[in-house]
């Protein structure tokens, strides 16, 4: 069983923080009754799968691997986990991520830094390394993560699997503990893009408890499995191939591309000016939502409290001080900084204003190309440690994925290959809601 391979490897690996094993056979033993009873169940029923813990699981602890809410279970469940469960997927742990997501490499859990599993002295990336690592070392068969600036494709890229960011508003973010809400989006990791299709059709859909749901209709994604991609515009922005991408991961990339030009795609190469911003827009902005986002969490009404105050202020105070990390320390100081009356113009508002040609150079070239082509990460997975006291060689991990959550659209990782020993991910873009042409492309490349 899946439990089975988690005993053997998850000592290793440290994907998960918590498994939900009696839940899990239950769970099974009531599918199999359904099946029993003659129910017909769809692709999911039965299958193993993992949640990353900062995605709402009603009476199982979700932790956002943080000391803030290490005791906190959740009364409801995330909208995503419901229709799963719905559907007879199984849920068989919660995995480690960055604390409160915010980071590259899964080091900032306040936990347990998640390995590699092609090699265990490299980070399996961030946030979502636990999601990537159990689907990469074979210990569940598919798993959720959130993606704000990349944190599904970086990851994914890093543990050479499938990991898919939707659309903004495409998927409901009930239930998912909020880091950058104009940013943040639920998606799956898979071991292919079949997979990664079947999880999207279970994923998609309004949902009337997140304000920013689209009411879309989205269409079966295996629709576009197995189809041709003669004649498919493909653009390659050449801000994402030039300084700080390795060259053997900007040459297993255009070895791809050349792969879907013998399948009769026309290749182009084009261009992305105010890409060039996307870093620093990201930063202010999420740093901005995130400082508004953790300020509920203040020793009151639930998570962690100090044991020794003063008064009110001093709980605040040192409950927060005690129980944040960090990262997450500094992303609220920056965020309040640049929402403080007096630098609120220069920095949130300029950045809003960034945020708005980022995007617009994103429309302008899906007007020419179905999809947009790059690298994932910059690098292969780096050593543990290597990153963890250089902040600017960590956010750059993240520099040819953030512009997608910036701009709000879809985009897929997948692996294009190996170099020392490690996997390299390709990034396919596609305009909002055009994720079939994303699927389609991924799949006849696979
Ligand atoms: N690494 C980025 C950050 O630290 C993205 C995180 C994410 O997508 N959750 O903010």
């Amino acid at each position: 069983s899946v439990y089975g391979r988690i005993d053997a490897v998850d000592d290793k690996v440290d994907a998960y923080i918590a498994l939900t094993r009696d839940k899990a056979y239950e769970a099974a033993e009531a599918i199999d009754k359904r099946l029993a009873g003659g129910e017909a169940l769809g692709d999911v029923a039965g299958i193993p799968m993992a949640l990353k813990d900062n995605i709402s699981t009603n009476g199982i602890k979700t932790t956002c691997a943080s000391k803030m809410l290490e005791n906190y279970t959740p009364a409801f469940d995330a909208h995503v986990y419901e229709k799963l469960k719905e559907a007879g997927a199984i849920l068989i742990g919660k995995t480690n991520l960055d604390e409160f997501a915010m980071g590259s490499s899964t080091e900032n859990s306040a936990f347990k830094t998640t390995k590699n599993p092609w090699n265990l002295d490299r980070v399996s990336g961030g946030s979502s390394g636990g999601s990537a690592a159990a689907v990469a070392a074979g210990e569940a068969f598919f798993a959720l993560g959130s993606d704000t600036g990349g944190s599904i494709r970086q990851p994914a890229s890093l543990c050479g699997i499938v990991g898919f960011k939707p659309t903004y508003g495409a998927v409901s973010r009930y239930g998912l503990v909020a880091f950058g809400s104009s940013f943040d989006q639920i998606g799956p990791f898979t071991k292919d893009v079949e997979d990664c299709a079947i999880v999207l059709n279970h994923l998609y859909g309004y949902d009337k408890n997140d304000s920013t749901s689209l009411a879309v209709e989205h269409g079966d994604f295996k629709e576009a499995l197995n189809k041709e991609i003669k004649g498919m515009k493909i653009g390659l922005p050449k801000e994402y191939f030039g300084e700080g991408i390795a060259p053997e991961v900007k040459k297993l990339v255009m070895d791809g591309v050349k792969v879907m030009e013998s399948l009769g795609a026309h290749v182009e190469e084009t261009s992305l000016p105010y890409s060039e911003y996307a870093l620093p827009v990201y930063y202010i902005a999420s740093s901005a939502e995130a400082s508004s986002n953790l300020a509920r969490f203040d020793g009151v009404r639930y998570g962690y409290r100090a044991k020794d105050y003063e008064d009110l202020n001093d709980l605040y105070i040192k409950s927060r001080s005690e129980a944040f990390g960090d990262e997450v320390k500094l992303r609220i100081m920056l965020g309040t900084y640049t929402l403080s009356s007096g630098y609120y113009d220069a920095y949130y508002n300029k950045a809003l204003k960034a945020r708005r040609l980022i995007k617009q150079d994103f429309e302008k070239a899906f007007e020419k190309y179905d999809i947009l082509i790059s690298p994932t990460s910059p690098t292969t997975a780096f050593k543990i440690g290597e990153r963890s006291d250089d902040q600017l060689a960590m956010y750059m991990s993240d520099i040819c994925t953030v512009p997608v959550n910036i701009a709000g659209i879809p985009a897929i990782s997948i692996p294009c290959g190996f170099s020392g020993g490690l996997p390299v991910g390709m990034q396919i873009m596609g305009k909002a809601l055009g994720e079939a042409s994303i699927i389609k492309a991924a799949h006849a490349f696979q």
